[in-house]
């Protein structure tokens, strides 16, 4: 699988445009790796995960076009990683050709949640209902967690992620072609239900994606600091969950928590792991 990183910030951005904090001043000086938009990433050319609001700026800058995606899988309904406007701005409504039929899967709570805010933001019409979805070329499915679930060319199983409770918020592992990676944000500390998960369905992992919205310097509930990152990895490693050679990345880096790129890069590498940047593609 090829895996491209089209955002890694939180919330927020990185820089936010709005904070003169010493992370913002230094990224906007920085530059490069240290410029982040709001997560989403792209696996192969037909597989989004998240219809984030900075998709399209992503597109452009990265030079990495999203006319193939024919799938989405979506972790929660926050407006960092759902910008319902696509579902309009994508369909031929708007004028655009020959896009594949996008078939998008989330949590009931989530679809629930963006039908609410389109008909609230966008159109007076039910995003769930067989008519618009023929006008707007969409799909919409359940997908059950804990359940392997073949959709294309993958094998995607859904998680409970520690996060918006009440939103169905979800993390994945995802599987193609005998190698599987794991996205996991936005979560704060996993269920003991996941660990058991991995065991009960027998996975092994050549990439881990962990949130690291806390950074170095916070702490809460619904995401993940430094230190939790580092706890975690070491459980995929100790309960064998990981392949040779398996990667372990951050991302969801908030500006208020975790230094600019090349700085975060140091301190991660001397606890074994790496850091997501925009932009950055990789094949596992
Ligand atoms: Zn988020
Ligand atoms: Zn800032
Ligand atoms: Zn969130």
């Amino acid at each position: 699988m090829k895996i491209t990183f089209l955002g890694t910030s939180g919330a927020n951005a990185y820089p936010e445009a709005f904070c003169d904090c010493h992370n913002c001043e230094q990224a906007r000086s920085l530059g490069g790796s240290s410029l982040r938009k709001r997560s989403s990433i792209l696996v192969n050319d037909d597989l989004l995960i998240d219809l984030g609001p900075d998709i399209m700026p992503a597109a452009q800058i990265h030079g990495v076009p999203l006319t193939n995606v024919q799938y989405c899988i979506q972790t929660h309904p926050h407006a960092d990683h759902l910008d319902v406007s696509h579902f309009i701005s994508r369909s031929p409504i708007l004028g655009v050709k020959n896009a594949p039929r996008l078939q998008f899967f989330a949590s009931e709570e989530t679809l629930q949640r963006a039908a609410e805010t389109f008909l609230r933001d966008i159109w007076d019409q039910d995003l769930l209902s067989p008519e618009l979805q023929e006008s707007l070329n969409l799909s919409t499915h359940t997908l059950q967690a804990y359940s392997p679930t073949p959709i294309g060319s993958y094998t995607i199983t859904a998680f409970p992620a520690n996060h918006a409770p009440g939103l169905g918020a979800r993390v994945y592992a995802i599987e193609s072609n005998g190698s599987r990676f794991f996205y996991g944000t936005d979560t704060g500390v996993f269920f003991e239900e996941t660990w058991q998960s991995f065991r009960d369905l027998n996975m092994k992992f050549d990439m881990v994606v962990l949130d690291h919205s806390f950074g170095l310097t916070n702490s809460g509930t619904f995401h993940m600091n430094a230190k939790e990152v580092i706890e975690h990895f070491a459980r995929f490693k100790q309960e064998g969950l990981l392949n040779p050679g398996a990667r372990t990345f951050a991302t969801h880096i908030a500006h208020d928590a975790n230094p600019v790129h090349p700085e975060l890069v140091s301190f991660a590498s001397h606890y074994g792991y790496e850091i997501a940047y925009d932009g950055l593609t990789l094949e596992i």
